[in-house]
């Protein structure tokens, strides 16, 4: 290759983006100075939280700006470095954008070593990456869950929620999946061992969610992992137990909404059970990373945890992934390939 390909964002879409909100341009490839090193991407992540950095809003973390590389993680082969901690060869993970080469000092982008011998590179971007983090380290610190309790899961069989319901299987509990279509539904069952599933598209308003979930979890709920939010986490909080616990990931029903839903205020539900609402950031245990990837490992060397990927190929098809995400034909962790992997 002699350019860089590059997705810039190029305005900021008021409901659901399209890929008219992109644009890919074509630059040269960097070259290294003095403490920088430049890695081509052979794998790139698409996640849900993009959306919210199109978004000019204070969140977390800055948005992209309106002509700037879209931001997210990719995984690839260091090719040139000036830096000393990081050689030609290296199989490095980071924030390198939506981009074939980035020019990094590793700082910038969090950038972090991948052992690619352990696994195949690209679970760095998914099981041994941010998500398998969010939903080890989500799940057992904030839903805190016990053996013999029902754990309810919402986007059930995608990169993090395929993973909460296994963990919590792991654990000794009940797992319902929530999940959109037939297909995922029978997955979440047959392949990853959940005790129920409920299709969301069937039961797709807060009444008939709540009666799916009467019916799926009869001992009522002791933790709610929610990645959607809306009316999903509305039904669900009208069949918590004492002391439930409610981890708050994500709200993807609602990344793509203009106006504020009207809803069932959580409170009552909270008070009268005596239930923990908490959100979580899955950087705030950074420094446990290594744990929770090394038990993570453990329990896929075991057998007791699967992970299911869906790469698209091509750089030129980015946008689409990302809009997979929100309209659900993702089935597991969005990628897109960009490279084959480097030689071992
Ligand atoms: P997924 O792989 O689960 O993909 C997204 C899925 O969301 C889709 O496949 C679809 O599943 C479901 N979905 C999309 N739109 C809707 C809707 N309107 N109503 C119900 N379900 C919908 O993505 P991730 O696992 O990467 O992310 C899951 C959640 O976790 C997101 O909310 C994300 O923002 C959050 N997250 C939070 C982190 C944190 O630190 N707090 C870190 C990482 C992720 P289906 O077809 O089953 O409906």
């Amino acid at each position: 290759m002699t350019s860089n390909r590059q997705w810039l964002l190029k305005r900021r879409p008021d409901a659901m983006p399209s890929e008219d909100d992109f644009e890919l341009v074509e630059t040269p490839i960097p070259e290294p100075g003095d403490g920088q090193f430049v890695m081509r991407a052979s794998v790139l992540s698409v996640d849900p939280y993009m959306r919210g950095r199109m978004r000019d809003v204070k969140s977390y973390v800055p948005p992209v700006q309106i002509g700037e590389v879209m931001t997210g993680a990719s995984v690839g082969a260091v090719i040139a470095s000036r830096h000393d901690d990081y050689k030609v060869g290296d199989i490095v993970e980071g924030r390198f954008g939506w981009q074939d080469y980035a020019l990094s000092d590793g700082k910038d982008a969090g950038a972090r070593k991948v052992d690619a011998s352990l696994a195949p590179i690209s679970t760095a971007l998914g099981v041994l990456g941010m998500p398998g983090m969010t939903a080890y380290f989500g799940l057992l610190e904030v839903g805190q869950p016990k053996e013999g309790e029902t754990v309810v899961v919402s986007a059930a069989s995608g990169a993090v929620g395929g993973l909460v319901g296994q963990i919590a299987k792991i654990k000794g509990c009940r797992v319902v999946g929530i999940a959109g279509g037939p297909e995922k539904c029978a997955y979440i069952k047959d392949e990853l061992g959940y005790d129920a599933a409920i299709d969301h598209r069937r039961a797709d308003n807060m009444i008939a969610m709540a009666a799916a979930l009467g019916a799926a979890a009869p001992d009522g709920i002791d933790v709610y992992f929610d990645n959607v939010g809306g009316m999903t986490l509305d039904a669900v909080l009208t069949r918590i137990n004492l002391h439930a616990r409610i981890a708050i990931c994500g709200m993807i029903s609602e990344y793509n909404q203009t106006e504020p839903e009207l809803a069932p205020r959580p409170t009552r539900a909270l008070l009268v059970q005596r239930a923990r609402m908490q959100g979580l950031i899955v950087f705030d245990w950074i420094k446990r990373y290594p744990e929770g990837m090394a038990q993570m490992a453990a329990w896929i060397n075991e057998g007791k945890i699967k992970y299911r990927e869906d790469v698209l190929e091509g750089i030129e098809n980015m946008p689409k992934a990302m809009l997979r995400l929100f309209s659900g034909e993702n089935f597991g962790k969005q990628l897109v390939r960009a490279a084959p992997d480097p030689a071992p």
